[in-house]
């Protein structure tokens, strides 16, 4: 299987090529199909997978289809949740290379630093917002970050959410999404208290184990 058997859209495969990638990892392989089809996805997959492509490519796609002119302002449609700033950071950059041939606009979040450069951001307009949950809470209680128009949502490395003490923040976020959304949860393991938390983001999902 190479990514050109995946129905991917052409400025993505440019960006694949440009990264030196010709074959999806069986992740990748699995949950692309799906994701474009729109359905919801429960992942079970550590990092080192190419879970982070796994998601970000069905998103640039998805958003790239449905994109409004670049003068018009910019919703955030897609909300990818992750527990720490690295991976927040890593999760931006792989947005910037599958992305790098589209005009979607992502933005990273994380606490720990002054927030004037992230409400500079978001008040410009953002497609793709990526957020560690206490921040970004933060900041959604102080006005500067509405999810009405959000389209997509990912829950990423929901195990150390949970152990790192961000079940709360999560629950909280997930509150004041639209109902009517494509939902994503990845964690690398499914004890009982993480299966009753993909419960209440989850619709009918498809469960990818790899
Ligand atoms: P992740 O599990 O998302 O953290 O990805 C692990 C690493 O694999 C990252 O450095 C990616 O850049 C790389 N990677 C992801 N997908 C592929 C692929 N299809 N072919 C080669 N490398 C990849």
């Amino acid at each position: 299987m190479l990514f050109t058997d995946l129905q991917i859209i052409e400025p993505i495969l440019k960006a694949l090529q440009t990264e030196g990638y010709t074959h999806p990892t069986p992740i990748q392989e699995r949950s692309i199909p799906i994701l474009l089809n729109k359905h919801d996805l429960l992942g079970c997959a550590q990092t080192g997978t190419g879970k982070t492509a796994a998601f970000a490519i069905p998103i640039i796609q998805l958003l790239h289809n449905q994109q409004t002119p670049s003068k018009s302002y910019r919703p955030i449609k897609a909300l990818i949740l992750t527990p720490t700033r690295e991976l927040a950071i890593q999760i931006d950059e792989s947005f910037g290379a599958y992305g790098k041939y589209t005009n979607l606009r992502h933005r990273v979040i994380f606490g720990g630093v002054p927030q004037k450069a992230q409400t500079d951001a978001l008040r410009a307009g953002v497609d793709i917002l990526i957020a560690t949950p206490g921040r970004l809470l933060d900041l959604m209680n102080q006005g500067f970050v509405s999810l009405q128009h959000l389209t997509m949502f990912v829950l990423d490395e929901a195990d150390r959410m949970l152990d790192m003490g961000f079940v709360h923040d999560v629950k909280k976020i997930i509150t004041k999404l639209p109902t009517k959304r494509q939902s994503l949860f990845f964690s690398a393991t499914m004890p009982p208290e993480i299966v009753k938390l993909a419960d209440t983001i989850l619709v009918n999902p498809v469960k990818v184990e790899v």
